[in-house]
């Protein structure tokens, strides 16, 4: 019998109280490894737009693309899994997508990046998958059905890998022990072919969760060999169960290439867009920093949080300098409009700062004192005199330059500074590699 290709879409499985998309993945392909099945890419896990309100921890889906002669089959086994792994009793709302064609309907595409800024309602996946007469399933209110559908439709115009390690199932919600010196020098033996696995400001461990789900560690990179020499250099103590690597868009700041329509300035929407400051930054006592920027004569608001760090760079910014932003728009609340939260703030250009300062005596090179009000100025030394203040110009402390947030403040989306410049390839999938492993 000839095989026929069949995309599976998984979306919302997980719930804050413990398991994970990816575990689930990890648990199908390791049984899909006993059927007649080829696998035909990395499983991918797409992140969408984080700004939204009711996203599960990290608005995270999975794709997993097969050829196999027996679709039917193969679909009743996911489904059983996706049904007894899901979290539904801790408001999970689990969707599954299968399309079963090697092309993907457009509208998969358009769903897609739509969901990377824009809050989308169910009913509109649903409307596509009827559209196809795709087979399809959802547990709750079916929520899960857009990530689902957007994972299928998601096309990669830049990628990285995250090798995700899991847990025994007798370890699930004990705390996790792992070498801090040896995270530090794997992540500086493979810099910057990995990333965020380590913050070496704040000393801190960052490829290690620390809630009751089944991931041990997760380390970031550019390629799956990186990844698993990289996760030998980091040797738990503790036995573990496998790992699989996928495919992502984690580290892409995809969902930032919008350009925020700044006429409507929908709350849960991200993207970025370019303005003139107009007030002057306020800092809270939280250490937060709001101000304003005017963008086609229309005032937006933005707020920059105090763990960014970037407020450093927000509270220096003055009337008149343009500068490129992008982030989430929060909803209004009663007190306060709908706010812009940066993600980040880039320079374009910086106004000069200066102030009006008393005039120089050019022969004692002193400043002179007033004489009172409009009645100019003189030199205490020679009496020379001058009617007017001169203008100082101040350096600036901030650059013409890109600022994002400290490592530890970075969301899965966001792109480290390292990867700014780079675009990089997609790998050839092997399925012979050691793309999933079992301890
Ligand atoms: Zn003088």
């Amino acid at each position: 019998m000839s095989k026929q290709i069949l995309h599976i879409g998984i979306d919302d499985t997980d719930s804050p109280k413990g398991m994970c998309t990816t575990f689930l993945a990890y648990k199908i392909i390791n049984r899909l490894k006993k059927e007649n099945v080829d696998f035909l890419d990395f499983p991918n896990l797409v992140r969408f737009n984080p700004n939204i309100p009711w996203k599960t921890r990290g608005n995270g889906a999975v794709g997993i693309k097969i050829s196999t002669s027996n679709p039917k089959k193969i679909k009743n086994l996911v489904k059983k899994f996706v049904k007894q792994y899901s979290d539904v009793k801790n408001g999970a709302n689990p969707g599954l997508v299968f399309c079963q064609d090697e092309n993907i309907p457009d509208e998969f595409l358009k769903l897609s990046s739509d969901a990377m800024w824009k809050l989308i309602h169910r009913n509109e996946a649903k409307k596509i998958l009827s559209k196809y007469n795709l087979d399809f399933f959802y547990l709750g209110n079916g929520q899960g059905l857009i990530g689902a559908t957007s994972v299928i439709g998601y096309n990669f115009e830049d990628q990285t890998y995250e090798l995700l390690s899991y847990r025994k199932p007798s370890e699930f919600g004990k705390k996790r022990f792992l070498d801090k010196g040896k995270v530090k020098r794997m992540q500086e033996k493979t810099y910057p072919k990995t990333f965020n696995s380590f913050d070496p400001k704040k000393n801190k461990v960052l490829l290690m969760p620390h809630g009751p789900d089944p991931v041990f560690y997760g380390v970031r990179g550019e390629d799956s060999m990186t990844l698993i020499s990289a996760s030998k250099m980091i040797q738990p103590k503790e036995k573990l169960d496998g790992y699989l690597i996928f495919k992502s868009n984690q580290g892409t700041g995809d969902h930032l290439k919008n350009e925020i329509d700044v006429n409507n300035f929908l709350p849960y929407t991200s993207g970025k867009l370019q303005g003139i400051v107009d007030s002057r930054p306020i800092v809270t006592k939280g250490g937060h920093v709001f101000f304003s920027i005017i963008v086609k004569n229309i005032k937006i608001h933005c707020a920059v949080y105090k763990p960014t760090r970037i407020t450093d760079i927000a509270k220096e910014l003055i009337v008149g300098d343009k500068i490129k932003v992008g982030g989430g728009i929060r909803k209004a609340t009663k007190t306060l409009p709908r706010i812009l939260n940066l993600e980040f703030i880039q320079i374009l250009n910086l106004e000069k700062k200066s102030k009006l300062v008393n005039p120089l005596c050019q022969k004692c090179q002193k400043h002179m004192k007033s004489k009172g009000k409009n009645q100019g100025f003189q030199c205490v030394h020679c009496k020379n005199t001058s009617a007017y203040k001169t203008r100082h110009f101040i350096t600036r402390s901030i650059k013409k330059q890109l600022y994002i947030p400290d490592v530890s403040a970075h969301r899965h989306l966001t792109k480290p500074v390292q990867r700014m410049k780079q675009k990089s390839k997609s790998e050839k999938f092997n399925p012979n590699s050691s793309w999933i492993s079992n301890f």
